[in-house]
């Protein structure tokens, strides 16, 4: 995951500094310029790095926090609150004109970056706040490009207009605004055509097309991957198309993370989301003070929980709650749960978001046992997954042939499951006894 080295280094300086119990002046500075170097080697801007260890500095020195019981903690919660500053200090939200008219987006970034997909990934995020986007297929240089909007787009449920390549992009972003206002959609989201470095003609056809369109943002999407590139890059931009913020894709890479670091105080435009994958769902808003927090090791336990809600269907919940009221649990549900927490990305995934989790990752997960229990189960019959108790020893040995395992391997499974059901049980008894104590126990 990115920052992994930062985090990994700023956490050892950390933890040398909190076993100091006092600390000088001098401790201090050694500890910063441990920090100064960590940052600039995870590339981030040597400006940038300059200026956030000479603000740590000033404030990390002064008396109240030497002197004070805890010093080390104190500098480390400078280093973060400074940090969340270098990030942009607060959430930013992409702006959108009511619903009732067109806000119009114009994408932009060089060829790779990530942008065909950001569009379609941003456009599902629209969508499902109930805004009705069309996207807007004016990259008619990139071969495929057209298309590959179209394939998003469709896997978005999200209409897409394009009128091939023979067109000039900004006659298709006219087209497509009257469209839009024929047909009801209320964000236009025009598909840019990037290319492989920056080039005045590209320029000069965003700057066209923002001279007559009503842009109401223009963003731009870089690859956090390309470290200080990226942040050239948004400098160019928006110099010459004043952009209103940044998409950082590919932050699940190995990314050193610089990029992300740098781009806000370079800048001063904020970055509102970071891509986090290929899937179209792996699209996340940017929060300054998590991603600070992911950096310092500390862990993101409210993205987690984000996470955790957005795929939570409240409807099933209460079905499963029912069912574990009567102890009914039975393979399709754990088949269910298993494939909740495969849709929150994975125990490794999730884990990367503890605190601390840095120092997991020698710990090998294995989800091929997840995979394993799931084999098995679908091995069952459908009356064998509803009700257990037909197991008997040669439907077992059955299924463990089906799934390619020994059958004492579906004894365990099977255990497991009763051993859920009679601990369901028990907590039922209690609860229905309405009180302490009431039930088994
Ligand atoms: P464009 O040329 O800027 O339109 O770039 P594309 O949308 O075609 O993306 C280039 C490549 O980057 C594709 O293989 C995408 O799947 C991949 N990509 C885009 N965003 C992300 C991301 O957030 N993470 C990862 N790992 N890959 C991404």
């Amino acid at each position: 995951m990115a920052f992994e080295n930062l985090s990994d280094k700023l956490q050892n300086i950390f933890k040398n500094l909190r076993g100091k119990g006092r600390l000088s002046e001098a401790d201090v500075k050694t500890a910063l310029k441990e920090v100064k170097m960590a940052l600039l080697e995870a590339d981030v801007n040597f400006k940038v790095v300059k200026n956030f260890v000479n603000t740590v500095q000033e404030r990390a020195v002064g008396q109240d926090v030497l002197n004070s019981l805890t010093p080390g903690q104190m500098v480390i919660k400078i280093v973060n609150e400074e940090m969340i500053r270098l990030l942009g200090e607060q959430t930013v939200e992409l702006q959108l004109k009511p619903s009732n008219e067109i806000t119009v987006l114009m994408m932009c970034g060089l060829q790779g970056a990530g942008k065909t997909t950001t569009v379609a990934k941003l456009a599902g995020k629209l969508k499902s706040k109930g805004r009705k986007p069309l996207l807007v297929a004016c990259d008619i240089y990139r071969p495929a490009a057209i298309e590959q909007l179209q394939i998003n787009g469709d896997k978005q449920g999200v209409s897409v207009f394009s009128m091939g390549d023979k067109h000039k992009p900004l006659n298709i972003a006219k087209a497509a605004m009257e469209h839009a206002v024929k047909n009801g959609y209320n964000v236009v989201m025009l598909d840019t055509a990037g290319r492989l470095h920056i080039d005045e003609a590209m320029m000069e056809e965003l700057q066209e097309i923002k001279a007559n369109i009503n842009v109401h943002q223009t963003i731009l999407v870089v690859d956090a991957m390309t470290g200080q590139d990226a942040v050239n890059v948004s400098e160019l931009f928006n110099e010459k198309l004043s952009i209103d913020g940044v998409i950082l894709t590919k932050l699940d890479g190995d990314t050193r993370g610089g990029a992300a670091l740098s781009i806000r105080a370079v800048t001063g435009r904020p970055i509102l989301y970071v891509g986090m994958g290929e899937k179209l769902s792996d699209l996340e808003q940017f929060y300054p003070d998590r991603m600070a927090s992911r950096i310092l090791g500390m862990g993101d336990i409210l993205t987690l929980i984000d996470k955790a809600q957005a795929e939570f269907d409240e409807t099933k919940a209460k079905e499963l709650e029912k069912k574990i009221k009567k102890a009914e649990f039975d393979f399709n549900d754990f088949l269910e749960q298993m494939q909740q927490m495969k849709k929150m990305g994975g125990i490794s995934s999730l884990l990367g978001m503890l605190p601390g989790a840095g120092k997991l990752k020698d710990i090998e997960i294995d989800e091929n046992a997840l995979a394993t229990t799931e084999a098995i189960i679908y091995s069952m019959t459908k009356a064998e997954r509803s009700n257990p108790d037909i197991l008997n020893p040669s439907r077992k040995k059955r299924i463990a042939a089906g799934a390619g395992v020994d059958i004492s391997e579906v004894n365990a499974l099977v255990k497991q499951l009763e051993q859920s059901r009679k601990m369901m049980k028990q907590f039922s008894g209690m609860m229905g006894k309405g009180g302490k104590h009431g039930g088994k126990f």
